[in-house]
This record gives structure tokens, C-alpha cells and sequence, in this order.
């Protein structure tokens, strides 16, 4: 299995790159041709989960910078999305339904993602950042179409 594609961006941690980052990815996961339009939109829905938790909960008022990778291996579309800011010091909880340390918000956005996502991986080391993994394939999608391509 070899990685067909991939991408490598990084941009400030501000409220309109949330956007930009669900197109971006979108484009990308467009290249998988047998992914419905839902299942890209479930992968914006994740991303922007994603980017928004960067936006809103890991840095300070300085700011910083949001990493974003994307990679095609096969029919499996994997996103990582970093940081390197303040971090979460129990991700287990962070995890929880409704869990969230801002009063105004739902406490639903890592929820959202791991209905979403075929895999949901979230690590953090306090005062480093947080690195969340996510992993897509198209549903009955086994084998890559451009396997078959002569
Ligand atoms: P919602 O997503 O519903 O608007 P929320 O962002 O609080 O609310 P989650 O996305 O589930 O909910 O995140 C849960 C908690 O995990 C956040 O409240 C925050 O404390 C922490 N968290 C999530 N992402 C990060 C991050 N990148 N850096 C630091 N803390 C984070
Ligand atoms: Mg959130």
C-alpha cells in the first residue's frame, strides 16, 4: 500500500481559515472518485470541527499555527490537524459527550467527529499541542479504482 497523494498546509489559527481548511480538504478528498457527496460532506463537518477546536480553544491571544496534512492511501483518506499550543491534559475527557470548558459552547465537536470519521485518533501533550488523526475510506469502497486504470 503506497500513499498516491498528499498535501501539507499550514495557516494562522484564525476564524476564516475554517473555511478555507473544509474546502481545501474537500478538494483533496474529491481525488477519492468513489466517495459520495455525503461522505465528503461528513468529512467537511469533521475538519471544521477540527480546525474550529484549534481556533477556539488553543491558543491565546498571540495566536499560532494550524498544520494540516492530507493524504490518498489507496481509497483511504487520512487528515492530521496540529497544533502547538496549550494541549489537553485528559483527552479521555475532553472526549466525553458534552464535556467542554467553554460555558457557551456544546461540548459536541469530538463527538461529531468520531460519528463521522472511520477512525478518530487525538493525542496531546500539555503545553505542546494537540494532533488529531482522522481516517475516511468510501463505504464498500475495497479496492482503488485507479488500480484498475491501464
Ligand atoms: P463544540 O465543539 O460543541 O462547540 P467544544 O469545542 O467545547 O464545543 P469539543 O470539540 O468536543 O467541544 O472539545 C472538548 C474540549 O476539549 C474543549 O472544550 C476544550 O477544552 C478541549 N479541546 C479541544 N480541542 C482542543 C485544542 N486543539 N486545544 C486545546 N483544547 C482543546
Ligand atoms: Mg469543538
Amino acid at each position: 500500500m503506497s500513499v498516491k497523494n498528499h498535501v501539507t498546509l499550514e495557516f494562522p489559527a484564525v476564524p476564516e481559515n475554517v473555511e478555507f481548511a473544509r474546502v481545501a480538504v474537500a478538494c483533496f478528498a474529491s481525488q477519492i472518485s468513489s466517495f459520495t457527496l455525503e461522505e465528503i460532506d461528513d468529512v467537511k463537518l469533521v475538519v471544521s470541527e477540527a480546525v474550529s477546536n484549534t481556533v477556539l480553544h488553543s491558543y491565546d491571544v498571540s495566536g499560532g499555527i494550524i498544520r494540516l496534512s492530507a493524504a490518498r492511501c489507496n481509497d483511504t483518506l487520512t487528515v492530521i490537524i496540529e497544533d502547538f499550543g496549550k494541549g489537553i491534559a485528559d483527552v479521555s475527557q475532553a472526549k466525553t459527550p458534552a464535556f467542554t470548558t467553554d460555558p457557551d459552547r456544546m461540548g459536541m465537536g469530538f463527538t461529531i467527529m468520531e460519528a463521522l470519521s472511520d477512525e478518530l485518533h487525538v493525542s496531546s501533550v500539555p503545553g505542546e499541542g494537540v494532533k488529531v488523526v482522522i481516517r475516511k475510506s468510501p463505504h464498500g469502497a475495497a479496492k482503488d479504482s485507479d488500480d484498475k486504470e491501464v
